[in-house]
């Protein structure tokens, strides 16, 4: 298949989309297509063909091997249907700034907070595409405390229940921004930092930093190093703040970010997480259609394994400010409907 296309591969609007995504056949077929393009590809022994059994189940004419559509994906043996997880897929493509899981319960009727919560964690979970390219070019690093809830924190490298978090950002000539990267680091250790230039840097690329001694050493990497001192800055009266403009201008809107859809409710423990979301957000705000977005979020999805709600809330709890969840999670009503055909005619005129 060549590039994908508005109107065929993806919705072009959401008018299209609930075209046609409205009921769950009709969902578990797009995740059919989106997974086997070419046709159902065994996972067992990677032949190619079988037939359909008569629940629905593929079975692999070579092996014999029986699968479903979703196992194996993010949505192996899910309890939500797949409406409200395309219309959740839309949700997080489409709004500029995504959706928090209170957002998602409310809008979707999803009856508890965790189902909600555990959704949009999984979706998070498939937003690195294994074998990504790294930032190339000409790229300002810092390392900036993120999370957490208590305002005044001036910077510096002073510990705080904020975590310090590394920001690379691409710099386009003559001026703008391209991609960007974040990680959690243990420390401002030149190791930690070192390991976070290589993990998200190509070699050979411009690297410009402050004048923390962790970032010497880049230059034998195989990095062009570019270290600003920000004595000088200050001795030239500048603003020592604007000696990073790129990193300091996208930490404040992932900060922003974390405080205006998510209320600052970000754990450290789940911090990678929304972070890798801020990340996928901000390299695809140029993209032209939303539809692509969504495409490419379910592409990632069908391709990665599954999350076991285990695994989400292993390192620390999901915060429950909200209602504590009913002890038996039910599953979410479908959003499976068949055309209402006008009620509103058939009940006769409204009499106030
Ligand atoms: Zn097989």
């Amino acid at each position: 298949m060549g590039y994908p296309g508005a109107g065929v591969h993806y919705p072009s609007s959401t008018g299209d989309f609930h075209a046609w995504f409205s009921t769950d056949a009709d969902c578990l077929d797009y995740l059919e297509w989106l997974r086997w393009p070419e046709g159902f590809v065994c996972a067992d022994c990677g032949h190619n063909g079988g037939w359909r059994m008569g629940d629905g189940r593929l079975c692999c004419e070579a092996c014999d091997v029986r699968t479903s559509v979703t196992a194996g994906t993010i949505f192996d043996r899910t309890r939500t249907p797949l409406t409200v997880w395309f219309n959740a897929s839309w949700l997080f493509s489409t709004a500029k700034d995504g959706v928090s899981a209170m957002n998602l319960k409310q809008v979707l009727e999803i009856g508890s907070y965790q189902t909600a919560w555990a959704m949009l964690h999984r979706l998070r979970s498939v937003l690195v595409r294994p074998g990504r390219e790294r930032l190339a070019g000409r790229v300002e690093v810092d390392e900036t405390f993120i999370g957490g809830e208590e305002p005044g924190l001036s910077g510096g490298r002073a510990k705080g229940k904020k975590a310090l978090t590394g920001v690379a950002v691409e710099v386009r000539e003559p001026k703008g921004l391209g991609r960007c990267r974040m990680a959690p680091l243990a420390d401002a250790s030149s190791q930690s930092l070192h390991a976070f230039v290589r993990d998200h840097v190509e070699p050979g690329a411009t690297v410009i930093t402050d004048g923390w001694s962790g970032y010497r050493g880049l230059s034998e990497l195989g990095y062009v190093h570019t270290p600003r001192s920000q004595r000088a800055a200050e001795a030239r009266g500048d603003d020592p703040n604007a000696l990073l403009p790129a990193v300091h201008r996208v930490a404040s809107l992932t900060k922003r970010w974390l405080l205006g859809t998510h209320q600052g409710a970000v754990d450290e423990a789940h911090l990678p997480s929304y972070l890798n979301e801020f990340v996928f957000r901000f390299n695809r705000r140029t993209s032209r259609s939303r539809g692509m977005v969504f495409y490419r979020l379910l592409e990632l999805a069908v391709a990665h394994a599954p999350v076991r709600y285990g695994d989400l809330v292993l390192s620390s709890r999901p915060r429950s400010t909200p209602p504590t969840p009913p002890r038996r999670r039910g599953k979410p009503p479908s959003l499976d409907r068949p055309p209402a055909n006008r009620p509103w005619r058939a009940s006769g005129g409204y009499v106030g």
